[in-house]
């Protein structure tokens, strides 16, 4: 009989909700550990055989991949790989591992490390930008051999059959939007935090998930059952019976009550007193548009364009763009959607060198609207891909990362040059676009009252705005327990603008992640915001909620919490609002 396995439960960060049970796939992208040792005269053509048989299976993935993003993205996505396939039929780089291996009697990973760096190096060196971009072709392939050679598959979803966990160190942004549903039903990091891009994308893209978990990896092998409970934020390997028949049974319950919360989606959007509410949705790209109209949102607070450049290994062009822009306005007419213009860099790296930079503080460094203003052709093609786009529907802008007036002046700059040279090309555009300005960083905070009078409306990124105020970083699990929006300093920032906006009459959405927790609905009406973009799946339960308070209700709480002296009281104090709110709504 199978030995029965025990039961272990970790604790980490919940970051994107639903509960998933299945085979664990692990994938550690950990620095690769490459053996090193001599070798002698006689097992000099067994590493010739290992280095040719790494090279042709390399190839074989490289064609593969290469037919796959033909098919799904089309042949000019496809052709970064024919410069990766050529990588590998270079003579060069090939005979001089060799030599290196006979003359130093090292093992052949060693070797060609070494030649591949030496490519890596000199190619980067060069002038020439397209040259220099093949550095990073060579680098690609050169970590695929290596891969191949120490038997290390990468992240390889195509050779799973069924469904599967992933417990992985970590995931870029990019590497979540490529998961296929299919393949992965929960996604579990070492490494991470709750307002990572990566556990953004994880949750629009609806797989739950678990980060900060430490080394989880250390205790599971590939095909041990695991349940990540991406509420609580817990994983449990070989989970036993009883708990499996527990969230079962939890599981039915959370079905039961977003039934009931769906159940309000085409509903009005006012209070039980007639004040209105408006609930929008964040979204990355197109696909999303379904989700949005399922969800009952009124239009889109935040499309976060980068997201659109990140899948591509080469940026769309204005066509492209404006293609993109277009059909969003089109299908969520009439409502509004807020295209938020290019916020690459931080954590979201493109795979294009010339926007990839070496930085020591990304968090703090060429980010957002910086970027965009220090490359105004590419930042021109965005905008003029909006404007055009904004004949088509109800379009608005904003800038992200602002962190003075002088870039807001700079940005509409470009936008009247991008205006005049549609006009003069005849091309129309909406001539009443609403422009907005982020407000995410500490410095806008403090001229909130300024910026108010060059833009049309704010919009709250509490994600970095958190950051930055409290010198958290929102990946670095290590500190992810100091990240608080009821900080009392976040609170003081949070009134800031709020009074701002009260004396410019200008709007205030949220875009962060605060307004995906249904305990702060309630406390940001009452604070004055009007309207919460989140995800399209954490709309319904926001919606039953406030068509069930009053505007009275909102009052009450707000006064409450204005006494409350410190973070921890806070967040009781709307958790239990919260609670009592939902036990009126279920005992009805
Ligand atoms: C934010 O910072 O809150 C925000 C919405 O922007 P992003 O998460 O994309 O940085
Ligand atoms: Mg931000």
């Amino acid at each position: 009989m199978a030995e029965k396995k025990r039961e272990i439960s970790f604790k980490g960060i919940a970051t994107s909700p639903g509960v998933a049970h299945g085979p664990a796939f692990l994938y550690l992208n950990k620095d690769l550990e490459i053996p090193t040792y001599r070798i002698s005269d006689s097992t000099i053509s067994l590493e010739k055989e290992r280095f040719a048989q790494a090279l042709v299976q390399t190839r074989q993935q490289l064609t593969a991949i290469r037919a796959d993003i033909a098919a799904k993205l089309g042949e000019k996505e496809a052709e970064i790989f024919d410069a990766h396939l050529l990588v590998l039929e270079d003579e060069a780089l090939i005979s001089e591992t060799l030599r290196e291996m006979e003359q130093s009697k090292y093992n052949i990973e060693i070797c060609f490390r070494k030649v591949f760096r030496r490519y890596i190096d000199f190619f980067s060196q060069l002038d020439d930008e397209y040259l220099r971009e093949r550095a990073l072709d060579v680098k690609d392939v050169g970590r695929r051999v290596l891969r191949n050679l120490i038997g290390d598959a990468g992240l390889n979803q195509n050779l799973l059959t069924e469904s599967h966990v992933l417990v992985v160190d970590d995931l870029t942004p990019s590497e979540t939007a490529n998961l296929d549903k299919k393949k992965i039903i929960a996604i579990v990091t070492n490494a991470g935090g709750k307002t990572s891009h990566s556990a953004i994308m994880a949750r629009s893209l609806g797989f739950p998930a678990v980060a900060g978990i430490g080394d989880i990896s250390d205790f599971v092998e590939n095909d041990d059952v695991l349940l990540v409970d991406g509420f609580e934020g817990l994983v449990i390997i070989h989970p036993s019976e009883a708990t499996l028949l527990r969230y079962g049974k939890i599981e039915l319950e959370r079905k039961n009550i977003e039934k009931i919360f769906r159940s309000s989606i085409h509903l009005e959007s006012k209070m039980l007193d007639g004040r209105p509410f408006c609930l929008q949705a964040n979204i990355d790209d197109v696909s999303d548009i379904p989700a949005v109209l399922e969800s009952g949102a009124e239009g889109v607070g935040l499309l976060r364009t980068e997201n659109i450049f990140l899948k591509r290994e080469s940026f769309p062009d204005e066509e492209e763009q404006f293609e993109i822009y277009r059909e969003i306005a089109e299908k969520l007419k009439p409502y509004s959607v807020t295209i938020r213009t290019l916020d690459i860099g931080g954590d979201k790296n493109v795979t294009d060198s010339r926007f990839r930079f070496e930085e020591t503080n990304p968090f703090l460094g060429e980010r957002g609207i910086r970027l965009c203003l220090s490359h105004p052709d590419l930042f021109k093609k965005q905008l003029r891909a909006i404007l055009r786009a904004s004949a088509f529907g109800n379009i608005q802008i904003m800038y992200p990362m602002i962190s003075s007036l002088n870039e807001v002046l700079a940005a509409n700059r470009l936008l009247e040059e991008c205006r005049q040279e549609l006009l003069n090309e005849g091309k129309t555009f909406s001539s009443g676009m609403k422009i907005g300005v982020m407000i995410e960083v500490p410095s806008a905070v403090l001229i909130a009252d300024t910026l108010a009078q060059y833009c049309d409306f704010f919009s709250i990124g509490s994600n970095d705005l958190i950051q930055y105020i409290l010198a958290v970083d929102r990946l670095n699990s290590r500190v992810a327990h100091l990240y608080s929006p009821t900080h009392p300093a976040v609170v003081k920032a949070f009134n800031m603008i709020m009074d701002a906006a009260k004396r410019s009459d200008t709007p205030v959405s949220i875009c962060g992640e605060v307004a995906a927790d249904p305990i702060y609905t309630a406390y940001l009406y009452g604070a004055g915001v009007t309207s919460l973009s989140t995800s399209p799946r954490a709309l319904p339960e926001k919606k039953y909620l406030m068509r069930s308070l009053s505007s009275a209700d909102l009052e009450k709480l707000c006064s409450e919490i204005a006494e409350v002296p410190d973070q921890d009281k806070l967040i009781d104090t709307l958790q239990a609002f919260y609670d009592k709110t939902i036990d009126r709504i279920m005992s009805h």
